[in-house]
């Protein structure tokens, strides 16, 4: 049988670790043999950016600005440690963080459910996906330690110089700290119009939550300002018969312990970090957690919602074999090649995507799953697969479909 061709390319982006042995088996045994496809292929392995200094992550984001479609590995966010380790001559920052600050875009993680897996929240029946605000808060914060008294203040100077305003945050008579941030009308209007559009086209409804009544100006703002959007696309949101809420933020985690699941929660950016790896644990692993970057221009990214697994990246370093979960990771692919095949009205790349996927669930139907769903099955399971092994079953089930 002949490779399905996809018309235009994919900007792929390289990672680390685990995740990176992962990537290369994807490719190999579930990609490759099967498409002949256009990568355009990054490097965001961490010494890659050192040795670019950080370039690589830019010329990256200005691809997925120029071909639509990207599908990116999982990478290391450098610490003190990482630097040691890895011999950086920097802590660069996130390189979703960078990525994400070019496509001024929103990410939305939505966990992957099979027949046999069933949530830890007993009322949750289908998928809670996260819309995360992407921009600013405590990812664009300037932060000091006070050391001694002193004032710290907030200093407004408009462009004109015409009325500067300055609040005082605190009279400090001893150590503290002190953090400034920040958030833009223009961003908060293109996430709300970003969850507005996945809702419509996901059909599920849209809930928000924020902090109004202790924030009445910064977490206010962004009430208003998402109302304000729900308010322009009313017509469209009824039509398509979704229900928008506003929640405090604590009602809204409250709530959605007792919901059934099936609505896109929109959260503020460090909500969404938090709540987004709090449902990702709840719906099983963080293996079976996808995640999307759309931006308001319409430019994606897919991913998976976990790190690079270092734990397991260790064990397979002394030569021991792992047992790591690739669903997140071959859900990344689909997505991006579903997405391909829609914009490129390629129905057979679209049909690839929903092939492999169908092999993904069927696995782990069938009871062929990697140790972290083992427990998680009902029955639960013995025995388990290896990385490997389980995409080999995956490649195998595939085959036989086509
Ligand atoms: P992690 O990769 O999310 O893994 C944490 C733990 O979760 C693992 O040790 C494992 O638990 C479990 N886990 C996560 N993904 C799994 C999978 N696919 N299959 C099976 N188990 C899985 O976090 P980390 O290891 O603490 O972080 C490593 C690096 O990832 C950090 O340098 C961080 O900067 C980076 N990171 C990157 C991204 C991104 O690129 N999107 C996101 C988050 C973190 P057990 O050990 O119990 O098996
Ligand atoms: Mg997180």
């Amino acid at each position: 049988m002949g490779k399905i061709k996809v018309k235009r390319p994919i900007v792929e982006m390289d990672g680390d670790e685990m995740t990176r042995i992962i990537w290369q088996m994807i490719k190999d045994e579930l990609i490759k043999p099967f498409l002949e496809i256009d990568l355009k292929y990054y490097d965001l392995g961490v010494k890659h950016r050192d040795d670019t200094n950080d370039q690589v992550t830019v010329d990256a984001a200005e691809a997925i600005k120029e071909h639509g479609v990207g599908v990116k590995c999982a990478t290391i966010t450098p610490d003190a440690d990482r630097i040691t380790e890895y011999k950086l001559k920097k802590a660069w920052p996130s390189p979703n963080g960078t990525i994400r600050g070019i496509l001024d875009g929103t990410v939305f993680r939505k966990p992957i459910m099979t027949k046999n897996i069933q949530p830890a929240v007993r009322s949750w029946k289908k998928p809670i996906t996260i819309g995360r605000h992407a921009y600013g808060d405590l990812y664009k914060s300037q932060e000091f330690i006070v050391t001694g008294p002193g004032k710290a203040e907030i200093v407004f100077t408009p462009a004109d110089g015409a009325g500067v305003a300055r609040l005082t945050i605190k009279e400090f008579t001893g150590p503290g700290i002190v953090m400034g941030i920040h958030n833009t009308d223009k961003s908060i209007r293109s996430f709300a119009r970003a969850c507005i559009n996945y809702a419509t086209s996901e059909k599920v409804d849209l809930w928000f939550g924020a902090k109004d009544t202790i924030s009445k100006k910064y977490h206010a703002r962004f009430k208003d300002v998402f109302g304000e959007e729900v308010a322009k696309h009313r017509e469209e949101l009824e039509k398509a018969g979704i229900s928008y809420r506003y929640l405090l933020i604590d009602d809204a985690v409250a709530q959605i312990m007792k919901h059934e699941g099936g609505i896109l929660w929109a959260c503020k950016n460090y909500d969404g970090d938090v709540f987004s790896d709090m449902v990702a644990a709840g719906f099983g692993s963080l293996g079976m957690m996808t995640s999307v970057l759309v931006s308001p221009d319409g430019k994606f990214e897919y991913e998976a919602a976990h790190g690079t697994v270092k734990r397991h990246y260790y064990e397979h370093l002394k030569g021991n074999q792992t047992s790591t979960n690739s669903v997140a990771s071959i859900f990344a692919w689909t997505g991006a090649l579903r997405k391909r095949g829609e914009l490129d009205s390629t129905p057979e790349v679209q049909a690839f995507a929903d092939r492999l996927e169908r092999a993904v669930i069927g696995c782990i139907e069938s009871g062929i799953v990697t140790k972290d769903l083992c427990r998680l099955t009902t029955p639960p399971l013995e025995k388990y697969e290896t990385t490997a092994g389980f995409i080999g079953q995956v490649a195998s089930r595939l085959k036989a479909e086509l």
